[in-house]
């Protein structure tokens, strides 16, 4: 995009597309630093001042020209698929968490294999096209449990896994003693075909420290990713946040992401939102609004400028501010979410109906598509 575009699409007050402009030399991208983050650096600190000081709307406008660049053709993309939590029995600990249960807990459950085919072949009569299979850090489950139900799957419902999310193989590397890259060639070989962003919450060790100390740090968190897709895998990158952490641990975390991504392009796509702390042990924390949703959105698609999709998470805002997130840089619908455990134990959830996603999406100005997990459009499913 030419500054002239920039000027006469946003119509900005010229402090803020000055400091635009800053964030797109070049040079100044040979200051950052992939692995440890310069908050000091001049890049850092003007995305931070973007972030905190430029208003909603011209914040918007930035993102939504970005998207426009990138996906110039209207189509906002979304996918059917089915969440499976294979276990609730965890032993990470994690204080946000809702969805989890102690070992030995009553509510403790490990799925059958046929009960999560049954799920599958469900999802597949609506359309599904893949599942979305995490669960808890289930110590008594057997590494060859997960190796044979990813070959059960292939065998006798076959779909697109995306599965095991980074802290997921990190516990299973600790538990059974191998290294990530063997845990990853092994599911690979049984037939995982990607790996979803969960677990990352906050990249920043200090956060994770104070809320999620058993489980992946953020270094080992984009390492997992890294060798994922150094062995040829594509993934997902999320970011929760409302954890307590600054403004300036958000744009660090994006920072990370960017560098990783920089290094692999192994990222499809980003997906943001806030903590859900009902039913936590960080009950009471102070809920996000829309406008800090917004803007956590926005500053993601200017930061994130590597990744290609950015995803709007209605289920956890619901679908009004999912809409109007296409228009501070979205430019995908997110799932149908047929199964929605771990945000659900948390109390918030949204439902929708293709029908209801579509209209949101035509209602926002742009064209629905179907498409499957990456990002390819599913042949004749684009709306006029
Ligand atoms: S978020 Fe995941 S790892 Fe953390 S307690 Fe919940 S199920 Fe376990």
């Amino acid at each position: 995009m030419t500054i002239a575009e920039v000027r006469s699409i946003c119509t900005l007050h010229s402090s803020i597309v000055n400091r635009y402009l800053l964030l797109r030399q070049p040079d100044l991208k040979e200051l950052f630093v992939p692995d440890r983050i310069d908050r000091s650096s001049p890049e850092f600190r003007s995305f931070l001042d973007l972030y905190e000081n430029a208003s909603l709307l011209e914040l918007g406008a930035l993102a939504d020209a970005k998207r426009r660049e990138l996906h110039p053709d209207g189509v906002v993309t979304y996918i059917v698929d089915r969440n499976i939590n294979y276990t609730n029995v965890c032993v990470a600990d994690c204080k946000f968490c809702a969805f989890y249960r102690r070992p030995k807990h009553a509510e403790g459950y490990v799925l059958s294999y046929e009960e999560i085919g049954a799920k599958i072949d469900e999802a597949k009569a609506l359309g599904a096209v893949q599942i979305l299979m995490q669960g808890g850090h289930n110590p008594y489950i057997p590494f060859e449990w997960y190796l044979e139900l990813l070959r059960y799957i292939k065998r006798h419902h076959p779909i697109h896994i995306h599965g095991f999310s980074p802290s997921e193989v990190e516990f299973f590397a600790g538990r059974f003693r191998m290294s990530v890259d063997e845990v990853l060639k092994e599911l690979m070989a049984a037939g995982l075909d990607s790996v979803p962003g969960g677990g990352g919450e906050i990249l920043v060790q200090d956060v994770r420290d104070r809320v999620a100390k058993k489980k992946a740090g953020a270094d080992k968190w984009l390492e997992v990713m890294e060798i994922a897709h150094g062995l040829g895998m594509k993934t997902s990158v999320t970011m929760m946040y409302g954890l307590g952490e600054t403004h300036a641990d958000r744009v660090e975390h994006l920072f990370r992401v960017r560098a990783v991504q920089a290094r692999t392009r192994g990222f499809t796509a980003f997906i943001t939102w806030p903590l859900q702390p009902e039913h936590t042990e960080m009950e009471g924390t102070p809920k996000t609004d829309a406008q800090t949703h917004l803007r956590t959105v926005a500053i993601a698609r200017l930061v994130l400028d590597n990744v290609p999709n950015l995803q709007a998470s209605w289920v956890t805002m619901g679908l009004k501010i999912g809409q109007i997130a296409l228009r501070f840089g979205c430019n995908d619908f997110g799932s149908l979410m047929i199964e929605e455990n771990v945000v659900s134990a948390a109390g918030t959830t949204h439902h929708a109906t293709i029908e209801e996603m579509r209209r949101h999406i035509v209602d926002a100005g742009f064209m629905p598509a179907r498409r499957r997990q990456d990002y390819s459009i599913i042949k004749d499913e684009i709306a006029a």
